[in-house]
């Protein structure tokens, strides 16, 4: 097993404590890890800002070229980042595969993309430029559902860009960006990439430090809120990925046999632990009970397991406080609706949930109206498709959502509607590199991904010359 240590100007570091890292599947420790104290959060901002003016003025050639490096060496450990992210996150080795090949992808995306300085007007009496310049050090802090994914949609950016980071992964998943850092003390200039892990504890101080240019936040609304206050004093700049609660709706000429497959896979992908979770349907009332018939079967038929196991397809709930929160809801949904799949907590170790499904359960009631974040999906009926359209914009959180149809000229006009960031149509959860993403509402503030996410870890200077005076 690997030793993890934190990553503080190039060097590997022991933390002021150490605590163990859960395996979700079994409960028993993963490994022991470091835990930064506040000193040593002072000593990874300080570090990042004393190499920002060289990594800033590295030519862009060259930071390129790192990024391309930290990918062949995270290509190289494959496997090992797979295991272990099966092993701290729990889901199945397949999306765990997923989620590292995706990582590569992201930071090789952002090695070749650039923003050369643009023209914006050119005449006989003025030459106006548009340059950017990078920010400064930037904070990223990550969730436990991706811990990997989310930290390099922030990593490729920020370095391209000339920023230098400090990292700040969720407290119960932090290994596989411990291996991150390490490869990155490896590959990089000292200081330019710093990881320091917490309890939870260190998060605030991060954010409101005056040495932070940027933060780079996924996580819960409530958190998005503290950060966004804690930015304010020195107004950094923020990219705030945030919660959703997004519906899907399902249109009266769909075919449930044909869409039940992609709406549960959709709501149960990492034991519904994904921000873009499809987490409430609204079905057309002529196929209602069709619906909920084929994706209780689908629940009934889910393999639940260690994600470790081959053939699993619906590992554990990340850790024991989110764990017992969708069983709350789970109680909350059986007194409101009617169970008719799952809604059993799994025996023995393991923060196992078996699939659920919902029916006849009332819009107001708080497995619709909050983000469970778990595989327990409410499926409500409708006979009027315009109160469909605003029960779900009927919501603070606006991040994603889908529409199902035979029709997708119908399906396309009722995305139309939907206030949120994206919306699917006939598919799900399809984020390309290149298209931007960012949540409306409170789902989020800023974009990432694509140019648009490339342009947030950068300040736009305009030059503006005038030729009057020489001639
Ligand atoms: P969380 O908000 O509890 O924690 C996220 C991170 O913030 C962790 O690293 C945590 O240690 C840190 N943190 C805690 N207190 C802090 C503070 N005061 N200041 C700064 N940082 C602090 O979220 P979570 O439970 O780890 O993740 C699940 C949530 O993330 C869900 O709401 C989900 O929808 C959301 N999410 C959003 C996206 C997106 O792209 N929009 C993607 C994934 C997850």
């Amino acid at each position: 097993m690997d030793d993890f240590k934190l990553v503080i100007d190039g060097r590997l570091v022991e933390g002021g404590r150490r605590t163990p890292v859960l395996n979700p599947a079994t409960e028993e420790p993963v490994a022991q890890c470091p835990r930064a104290d506040v000193a040593q959060l002072n000593e990874a901002v300080a570090a990042a800002k004393r190499a920002f003016p060289v990594w800033s003025a590295t030519p862009r050639s060259e930071r390129s070229a790192g990024l391309h490096a930290i990918a062949s060496a995270m290509e190289a450990r494959f496997q090992e980042f797979v295991a272990l992210l099966t092993q701290e996150q729990g889901k199945p080795t397949d999306q765990a595969s997923y989620e590292i090949g995706g990582s590569i992808g992201f930071l090789r995306y952002f090695a070749a993309l650039d923003l050369p300085d643009k023209i914006l007007r050119e005449d006989d009496s003025v030459r106006i430029v548009e340059q950017r310049y990078p920010l400064g050090v930037v904070a990223a802090i990550t969730p436990w559902n991706f811990p990997i994914l989310l930290l390099m949609m922030k990593v490729g950016p920020a370095l391209i860009s000339g920023n230098t980071m400090v990292i700040k992964p969720a407290p119960t998943t932090p290994l596989t960006t411990l291996l991150f850092g390490k490869i990155c003390a490896t590959q990089l200039p000292a200081g330019v990439v710093n990881v320091i892990v917490d309890e939870n504890d260190l998060g605030g101080l991060l954010t409101q430090h005056p040495d932070i240019a940027k933060v780079a936040f996924t996580g819960s609304t409530a958190t998005g809120k503290k950060v966004a206050a804690a930015a304010s004093d020195t107004l950094k700049r923020m990219t705030l990925e945030l919660g959703g609660n997004d519906a899907a709706i399902v249109l009266d000429d769909a075919d449930p046999k044909v869409v039940a497959n992609g709406i549960f896979n959709g709501a149960t992908l990492n034991a519904g632990q994904v921000c873009l979770a499809i987490k409430r349907v609204y079905c057309a009332e002529n196929i209602y009970d069709a619906l909920c018939d084929e994706l209780a079967e689908l629940a009934r038929a889910a393999v639940v397991d260690d994600g470790a196991k081959q053939g699993t397809q619906i590992g554990p709930i990340q850790n024991r406080q989110q764990y017992e929160k969708i069983l709350e809801l789970i109680e909350d949904a059986r007194l409101n609706g009617n169970v008719i799949a799952g809604g059993d907590r799994v025996e023995g170790p393991g923060y196992f949930i078996r699939p659920t499904i919902v029916r006849d359960i009332a819009n107001d009631t708080r497995l619709v109206q909050e983000e469970q974040f778990g595989p327990v999906l409410p499926v409500m009926k409708y006979a009027d498709l315009d109160e469909a359209i605003a029960n779900t914009n009927d919501s603070v959180f606006g991040l994603g959502g889908t529409v199902w149809s035979s029709d997708l000229e119908r399906a396309a006009k009722v995305a139309s509607q939907i206030q949120s960031g994206v919306v699917w149509v006939n598919k799900h959860l399809d984020l390309p590199f290149d298209v931007p993403f960012g949540g409306a509402k409170q789902s989020g503030i800023g974009a990432e991904n694509g140019v648009e996410g490339l342009e947030e870890y950068s300040q736009r200077r305009i030059v503006n010359i005038g030729k009057d005076l020489v001639t």
